[in-house]
């Protein structure tokens, strides 16, 4: 399949130079570079779907399948499930014990477990030491407790800087750590998957543990973001809307370069 099907504005196919020929005859297609103009598709989503099209024309994959799965991930699969792991380990040390020990099998208590999920490692977050995950290589990621990658996290700028200047990365994300905390930064592989433990915030003694998975973002659990603050759990004065609840749609920021 060549990617004229599938118009893109990269270099490849340069603006106009298919577009600019000069024939007699009428027809009403679009010429590609005429769709180029129009396509929101980058040289990236070209290529997925022109793999795509070529697995399924093989019979290799079934497109209801890979529809299957996507919805699950995106719409019954998120953060919501890590959020749920971290609070329990704040409320139960005995699950934080295990967690430690054999992070798989406590999250597959919970009921999550699945694909990229298989080997699951978890990491917590101190005064001492503040832990920071990254795939250098490509995406790996938690998908059983934190869904689907952000963009950000599939960046090239993200992958590369997060192990050379984890501060400065941290910083894009609006987080200035103490100088006595170091960064520890852990790279996911095929082989293992981290979750970050956020410390519990202050001020939430008492509180049950649907309570307290609110304040848990998926940022905090890759390591970019704290545990939201006690309040952030509460209404908004001037709008009604709970804070915790409009955090934080991060995933079209990427750090700069
Ligand atoms: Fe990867």
């Amino acid at each position: 399949m060549s990617t004229e099907e599938f118009p893109t504005d990269s270099p490849a196919t340069p603006a106009g130079a298919l577009a600019a020929h000069d024939h007699g005859h009428a027809h009403d297609h679009a010429h590609p570079a005429e769709g180029a103009a129009h396509s929101h598709l980058d040289a990236m989503d070209v290529r997925v779907r022109a793999l795509e099209s070529l697995l399924v024309a093989k019979g290799y994959v079934d497109p209801a399948a890979i529809d299957r799965l996507i919805e699950t991930y995106e719409t019954r699969v998120g953060p919501h499930h890590g959020a749920a792991v971290v609070a329990r380990s704040w409320v139960d040390a005995g699950f934080r014990a295990w967690l430690e020990r054999d992070a798989t099998a406590a999250i597959a208590s919970m009921g999550f477990s699945g694909r990229q999920g298989e080997h699951m490692a978890a990491v917590f977050n101190s005064p001492r030491e503040h832990h920071l995950v990254v795939c250098t290589l490509c995406s790996c990621y938690p998908w059983p407790v934190l869904g689907l990658p952000p963009v950000w996290y599939k960046s090239a700028p993200y992958r590369s800087r997060a192990v050379r200047e984890p501060r400065a990365v941290l910083a894009d994300f609006g987080l200035q750590l103490p100088e006595a905390t170091a960064v520890r930064v852990w790279d996911s592989t095929a082989e293992i998957r981290y979750l970050v433990v956020p410390m519990r915030p202050a001020g939430t003694d008492g509180w049950e543990e649907s309570r307290l998975a609110r304040l848990v973002t998926r940022d905090s659990m890759i390591g970019t973001g704290l545990a939201l603050a006690p309040d952030a759990c509460e209404p908004d004065p001037a709008t009604g809307e709970r804070r915790s609840a409009r955090d934080p749609g991060r995933d079209e920021r990427a750090p700069r370069p």
